[in-house]
């Protein structure tokens, strides 16, 4: 479980996270949701550490972690083990397949060998719906495909969490259906998600817990039918 006390992340004069606390629930999905500007970037950056904030606690499994002081790059390697970060689509290396684009950290870093590797990015494919696309090359691919070949590549590292920064924000809203589905679908498989959306339609129905920030602070934190008033 991830959990963040009294978090604060200041750049220059401007602080964009004011001693936030909460926690990230496993095997759900937790959404960010608020205005553009209010922290919600900075704060799923900061539970892998692609920022790094000034002061607070940071508690992943038994790890309890004073943000005051320094952070060893161990510590910070073993938690992007676990914590996934999907980044847009043009992330993937141009000069593999697809396939090869997702078989990559699995031999690589998780050591796995190269038939299991192959069979399990294939299955992955599969499951984002892109088995036909497994031998092109990501130039080749649509927005959502690359978006969606970004996803099957993380799954397959098998992370305890998956943090999605805008998903879909670069993609023409046909292409964004596609890959919305495919999130719902790994949500309802119940593996632990943070996203960051600004799509309200799509984080209601794949949120299991709201997080809505405002001017760096959390002005909500509950369940997905408390915040949409469904209850
Ligand atoms: P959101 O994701 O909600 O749009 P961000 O977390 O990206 O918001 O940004 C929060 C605030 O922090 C904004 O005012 C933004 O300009 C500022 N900010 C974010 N990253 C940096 C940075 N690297 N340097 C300076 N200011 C930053
Ligand atoms: P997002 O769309 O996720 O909110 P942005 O497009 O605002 O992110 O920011 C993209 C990158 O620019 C991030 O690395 C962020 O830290 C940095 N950034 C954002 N705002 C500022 C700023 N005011 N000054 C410097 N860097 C910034």
């Amino acid at each position: 479980m991830l959990k963040i006390e009294n978090l604060t992340k200041t750049f220059g004069n401007h602080q964009a996270l004011d001693h936030i606390s909460t926690t990230f629930p496993e095997n759900k999905t937790t959404v960010i949701v608020g205005p553009s500007g209010s922290g919600k970037s900075t704060l799923l950056r900061s539970l892998n550490f692609l920022e790094k904030p000034e002061s607070g606690h940071y508690h992943f499994d038994d790890l309890d972690i004073d943000l005051s002081k320094p952070v060893s790059s161990s510590t910070i390697l073993n938690i992007r083990r676990q914590t996934e970060m999907v980044f847009q689509g043009y992330n993937l290396f141009p000069h593999l397949s697809v396939i090869k684009n997702v078989m990559e950290g699995p031999i690589y870093v998780l050591h796995k060998d190269r038939a299991t590797a192959k069979k399990e990015a294939a299955e992955l494919l599969a499951k984002v719906g892109l088995a036909e696309k497994a031998d092109v090359y990501p130039a080749q691919l649509s927005g959502g495909q690359a978006q969606r070949v970004a996803i099957a590549r993380s799954l397959a590292m098998h992370p305890e969490y998956i943090f999605l920064d805008e998903p879909t924000s670069a993609l023409d809203p046909e292409l964004e259906l596609e890959v919305l589905k495919v999130l719902l679908q790994i949500a309802k498989e119940k593996q632990s998600m943070i996203i960051v959306t600004h799509n309200l339609a799509f984080a209601k129905q794949v949120a299991d817990k709201i997080i809505f920030v405002e001017d760096g602070k959390i002005l909500f934190d509950g369940s997905e039918p408390d915040f949409f008033g469904t209850n």
